[in-house]
Protein backbone atom coordinates (compact mmCIF):
# COMPACT_ATOMS: atom_id res chain seq x y z
CA UNK A 1 0.00 0.00 0.00
CA UNK A 2 1.81 3.30 -1.12
CA UNK A 3 2.02 6.70 0.85
CA UNK A 4 -0.71 8.92 -0.43
CA UNK A 5 0.46 12.45 -1.01
CA UNK A 6 -1.52 15.96 -1.86
CA UNK A 7 0.29 18.62 -3.33
CA UNK A 8 -0.61 21.84 -5.67
CA UNK A 9 1.86 22.13 -8.33
CA UNK A 10 3.08 21.35 -11.45
CA UNK A 11 3.25 17.58 -12.48
CA UNK A 12 6.02 18.82 -15.35
CA UNK A 13 8.15 19.76 -11.91
CA UNK A 14 7.95 16.64 -10.05
CA UNK A 15 11.19 15.02 -9.10
CA UNK A 16 9.46 11.49 -8.81
CA UNK A 17 10.56 8.26 -10.79
CA UNK A 18 7.35 8.24 -13.09
CA UNK A 19 5.12 11.00 -14.28
CA UNK A 20 1.89 10.44 -15.60
CA UNK A 21 0.53 12.26 -18.21
CA UNK A 22 -3.33 12.70 -19.42
CA UNK A 23 -3.16 12.31 -22.99
CA UNK A 24 -5.50 11.65 -25.99
CA UNK A 25 -5.84 8.34 -27.83
CA UNK A 26 -2.99 9.72 -30.42
CA UNK A 27 -0.03 9.90 -28.18
CA UNK A 28 1.26 12.93 -30.67
CA UNK A 29 0.44 15.74 -28.30
CA UNK A 30 -2.59 17.87 -27.50
CA UNK A 31 -3.29 21.05 -24.30
CA UNK A 32 -3.24 21.00 -20.36
CA UNK A 33 -0.82 18.24 -18.93
CA UNK A 34 0.10 16.69 -22.21
CA UNK A 35 1.37 20.03 -23.86
CA UNK A 36 2.98 21.48 -20.25
CA UNK A 37 5.18 17.68 -20.43
CA UNK A 38 5.88 17.76 -24.52
CA UNK A 39 7.02 21.12 -23.45
CA UNK A 40 9.27 20.76 -21.10
CA UNK A 41 9.80 17.23 -21.69
CA UNK A 42 11.52 18.32 -25.46
CA UNK A 43 11.33 16.13 -28.37
CA UNK A 44 12.54 12.95 -26.91
CA UNK A 45 9.15 12.33 -25.75
CA UNK A 46 7.48 12.86 -29.12
CA UNK A 47 9.75 10.91 -30.96
CA UNK A 48 8.73 7.85 -28.24
CA UNK A 49 5.59 8.38 -28.72
CA UNK A 50 5.74 7.87 -32.69
CA UNK A 51 7.43 5.15 -32.39
CA UNK A 52 4.63 3.71 -30.10
CA UNK A 53 2.27 4.18 -32.76
CA UNK A 54 4.49 2.79 -35.68
CA UNK A 55 4.20 -0.25 -33.91
CA UNK A 56 2.20 -1.53 -30.89
CA UNK A 57 -0.20 1.05 -30.82
CA UNK A 58 -0.65 1.62 -34.52
CA UNK A 59 -4.56 2.69 -33.89
CA UNK A 60 -3.48 5.14 -30.87
CA UNK A 61 -3.66 4.22 -26.61
CA UNK A 62 -7.13 2.65 -26.19
CA UNK A 63 -8.67 4.46 -22.94
CA UNK A 64 -8.03 2.95 -19.93
CA UNK A 65 -4.88 1.78 -21.19
CA UNK A 66 -1.35 2.96 -20.48
CA UNK A 67 2.13 2.63 -21.84
CA UNK A 68 5.28 4.35 -20.51
CA UNK A 69 8.06 6.45 -22.57
CA UNK A 70 11.49 8.25 -21.42
CA UNK A 71 10.76 11.90 -19.59
CA UNK A 72 13.00 13.32 -21.52
CA UNK A 73 14.26 16.46 -19.91
CA UNK A 74 11.79 16.40 -17.46
CA UNK A 75 13.15 15.55 -13.59
CA UNK A 76 11.30 12.50 -14.01
CA UNK A 77 12.54 9.03 -15.34
CA UNK A 78 9.73 7.65 -17.18
CA UNK A 79 6.12 9.33 -18.34
CA UNK A 80 3.26 7.13 -18.60
CA UNK A 81 0.64 7.89 -20.70
CA UNK A 82 -2.63 7.33 -20.06
CA UNK A 83 -5.76 8.41 -21.79
CA UNK A 84 -9.06 9.15 -19.68
CA UNK A 85 -12.60 8.91 -20.69
CA UNK A 86 -14.56 12.20 -22.23
CA UNK A 87 -17.16 12.55 -19.22
CA UNK A 88 -21.03 11.79 -20.72
CA UNK A 89 -23.10 12.53 -18.03
CA UNK A 90 -25.65 10.03 -19.99
CA UNK A 91 -23.26 7.03 -19.69
CA UNK A 92 -21.01 5.65 -16.62
CA UNK A 93 -17.62 5.89 -18.10
CA UNK A 94 -16.18 5.87 -14.19
CA UNK A 95 -14.84 1.80 -14.87
CA UNK A 96 -12.17 3.53 -17.74
CA UNK A 97 -11.10 6.07 -15.64
CA UNK A 98 -10.24 3.71 -12.67
CA UNK A 99 -8.39 2.04 -15.14
CA UNK A 100 -6.46 4.59 -15.97
CA UNK A 101 -5.37 4.53 -12.40
CA UNK A 102 -4.31 0.83 -12.14
CA UNK A 103 -3.09 0.63 -15.75
CA UNK A 104 -0.91 3.43 -14.92
CA UNK A 105 0.06 1.56 -11.54
CA UNK A 106 0.95 -1.26 -13.30
CA UNK A 107 3.50 0.22 -15.81
CA UNK A 108 4.65 1.57 -12.73
CA UNK A 109 5.32 -1.58 -11.13
CA UNK A 110 6.87 -3.03 -14.54
CA UNK A 111 9.55 -0.14 -14.89
CA UNK A 112 10.15 -0.51 -10.94
CA UNK A 113 9.24 2.86 -10.45
CA UNK A 114 8.94 3.75 -6.49
CA UNK A 115 7.69 7.40 -6.63
CA UNK A 116 4.70 8.07 -9.08
CA UNK A 117 2.69 11.60 -9.83
CA UNK A 118 -0.69 11.77 -11.00
CA UNK A 119 -2.52 14.56 -12.06
CA UNK A 120 -6.25 14.51 -12.07
CA UNK A 121 -6.67 12.81 -15.12
CA UNK A 122 -9.77 14.01 -17.25
CA UNK A 123 -11.45 16.60 -15.20
CA UNK A 124 -9.76 19.16 -17.66
CA UNK A 125 -10.52 19.36 -21.02
CA UNK A 126 -12.03 15.93 -20.88
CA UNK A 127 -14.83 17.31 -18.49
CA UNK A 128 -14.91 14.97 -15.68
CA UNK A 129 -16.61 16.62 -12.72
CA UNK A 130 -13.61 17.75 -9.53
CA UNK A 131 -15.16 15.72 -6.63
CA UNK A 132 -16.20 12.66 -8.86
CA UNK A 133 -12.53 12.18 -10.36
CA UNK A 134 -10.92 12.61 -6.89
CA UNK A 135 -13.12 10.08 -5.50
CA UNK A 136 -12.01 7.44 -8.29
CA UNK A 137 -8.51 8.58 -7.90
CA UNK A 138 -7.64 7.80 -4.05
CA UNK A 139 -9.96 4.94 -3.85
CA UNK A 140 -8.77 3.19 -6.68
CA UNK A 141 -5.34 4.16 -6.15
CA UNK A 142 -5.79 2.89 -2.36
CA UNK A 143 -7.62 -0.43 -3.99
CA UNK A 144 -4.99 -1.42 -6.20
CA UNK A 145 -2.27 -3.76 -4.84
CA UNK A 146 1.26 -2.21 -6.28
CA UNK A 147 5.05 -1.81 -5.47
CA UNK A 148 5.11 1.78 -5.81
CA UNK A 149 6.01 3.39 -2.65
CA UNK A 150 4.55 6.90 -3.26
CA UNK A 151 1.73 8.35 -4.97
CA UNK A 152 1.53 11.90 -5.36
CA UNK A 153 -1.49 13.70 -7.01
CA UNK A 154 -0.39 17.07 -8.23
CA UNK A 155 -3.12 19.21 -8.22
CA UNK A 156 -3.11 22.14 -10.38
CA UNK A 157 -5.52 24.82 -8.46
CA UNK A 158 -6.99 25.24 -5.06
CA UNK A 159 -10.21 23.40 -6.39
CA UNK A 160 -8.82 20.41 -7.36
CA UNK A 161 -6.23 20.41 -4.10
CA UNK A 162 -9.96 20.90 -1.89
CA UNK A 163 -11.52 18.22 -3.72
CA UNK A 164 -8.66 15.91 -3.75
CA UNK A 165 -7.88 16.43 -0.14
CA UNK A 166 -11.39 15.62 1.08
CA UNK A 167 -10.23 11.98 0.93
CA UNK A 168 -7.13 11.90 2.49
P1 LIG B 1 -7.89 15.68 -19.61
O1 LIG B 1 -7.86 15.87 -21.12
O2 LIG B 1 -7.64 14.26 -19.19
O3 LIG B 1 -9.07 16.31 -18.98
P2 LIG B 1 -6.15 17.96 -18.90
O4 LIG B 1 -4.67 18.00 -19.11
O5 LIG B 1 -6.97 18.87 -19.74
O6 LIG B 1 -6.55 16.41 -19.10
O7 LIG B 1 -6.48 18.24 -17.38
C1 LIG B 1 -6.37 17.32 -16.33
C2 LIG B 1 -6.19 18.08 -15.02
O8 LIG B 1 -4.84 18.52 -14.91
C3 LIG B 1 -7.04 19.36 -14.90
O9 LIG B 1 -7.57 19.39 -13.58
C4 LIG B 1 -6.05 20.49 -15.14
O10 LIG B 1 -6.41 21.67 -14.43
C5 LIG B 1 -4.78 19.90 -14.58
N1 LIG B 1 -3.53 20.44 -15.13
C6 LIG B 1 -3.31 21.17 -16.25
N2 LIG B 1 -2.00 21.42 -16.41
C7 LIG B 1 -1.35 20.82 -15.36
C8 LIG B 1 0.01 20.71 -14.93
N3 LIG B 1 1.01 21.28 -15.63
N4 LIG B 1 0.29 20.01 -13.79
C9 LIG B 1 -0.70 19.41 -13.08
N5 LIG B 1 -1.99 19.48 -13.43
C10 LIG B 1 -2.32 20.18 -14.54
Amino acid sequence: MPDLTFVRGDITEQHVDAVVNAANSSLLGGGGVDGAIHRKGGPEILAACRELRAGHYGSGLPTGGAVATTAGRLPARWVIHTVGPVWHGHEDRSELLASCYRESLRVADELGAATVAFPAVSTGIYGWPMDDGARIAVTTVRGTPTSVAEVRFVLFDDAAFTAFAAHQ
